[in-house]
């Protein structure tokens, strides 16, 4: 059987990468900090020694990297990615990154023989563990036709949109929704709070009308026990505002409430959350 390589084992790549195990296809894996190997080792993975040593072995290789610098890091580095792509190889990369990263990684795959896709996820830690997340793709269709059947094992929807590039837009755009909806849920319970309004019961009055949604439901019960374990770490929500403002100045959209949901994710950065969930925004907009 064709092995499968996955190169990034943060959050979401350990999640996603042990449901390709769990499903039964041979998986060679690396992560930059090695004791990250040790479970998925644990489950029959074999740990290569680097990515060029994944891309070479492997017909298909994932992977799951911070953001545009880790992603270029990862491909274009030293024993890099790009190394070990031949002829026919596919490389299927699901990090959050701009079009322009995105598709410098895609002309250098190509330029060698190899085939690109982009395929970055809507969704947290938890669907990654389930295996629902939401794929976004772009680039090269035989790709995506091949690999579904692995995408499906770590993903409910899976939407091809066109050229390397627009998948990468459609996870910005998605991302910056997201951003400024958390930005404004916290700016709710900061100003309830103010008014000696329960944050119970704001989330209670949020959550009963059109208004609803699971993110306000599981983030307004973590904000009010101030408890902020990393699912979707705040630096990352942070590169994604940065990333989608960039996108509207180069389109000369306006992006007022994402602009100003920037600044709050900046400030938090400051702050010193850059490692807790993203939803610890609320600290720096009370602070
Ligand atoms: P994470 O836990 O911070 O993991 C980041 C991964 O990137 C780790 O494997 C890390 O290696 C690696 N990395 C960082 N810089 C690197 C470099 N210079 N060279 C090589 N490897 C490097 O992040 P995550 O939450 O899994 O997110 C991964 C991607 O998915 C991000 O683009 C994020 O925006 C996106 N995403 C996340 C979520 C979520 O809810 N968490 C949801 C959708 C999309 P080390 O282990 O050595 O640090």
């Amino acid at each position: 059987m064709e092995r499968y390589g996955f190169l990034g084992l943060g959050i979401m790549g350990t999640a996603m990468a042990r449901n390709l195990l769990k499903a039964g296809y041979p998986v060679t894996i690396w992560n930059r900090s090695k004791d990250k190997c040790a479970e998925l080792a644990g489950m029959g993975a074999e740990v290569a020694g680097s990515p060029s040593q994944v891309t070479a072995s492997c017909g298909i290789t994932f992977a799951m990297l911070a953001d545009p610098a880790a992603a270029h890091a990862v491909c274009f580095g030293p024993q890099g990615a790009l190394e070990g792509i031949g002829e026919g190889r596919g490389y299927v990369d699901m990090s959050t990154v701009d079009a322009a990263t995105s598709r410098e990684i895609a002309q250098a795959v190509t330029g060698k023989g190899g085939r690109y896709l982009e395929a970055p996820v809507s969704g947290s830690k938890k669907p990654a563990e389930d295996g629902t997340l939401i794929f976004l793709t772009g680039g090269d269709r035989s790709l995506f036709d091949q690999a579904l059947p692995l995408l499906q094992k770590m993903g409910k929807k899976h939407l091809f949109l066109g050229d390397a590039g627009r998948g990468a837009q459609m996870k910005l755009i998605v991302n910056m929704v997201m951003g400024v909806m958390m930005n404004t849920l916290c700016e709710g319970l900061a100003l309830a709070g103010k008014a000696g309004l329960a944050a119970e019961d704001l989330l209670d009055v949020l959550d009963s009308g059109a208004l609803a949604n699971p993110m306000f439901k599981l983030k307004g019960s973590q904000i009010t026990q101030s408890s902020y374990p990393p699912a979707f770490p705040l630096k990352h929500m942070q590169k994604d505002m940065r990333l989608a403002v960039a996108l509207g100045d180069e389109l000369d959209q306006p992006l007022h409430a994402a602009a100003a949901a920037n600044e709050n994710f900046k400030k938090a950065k400051a702050l010193g959350f850059s490692d807790e969930d993203f939803c610890a925004v609320f600290k720096a907009i009370t602070a």
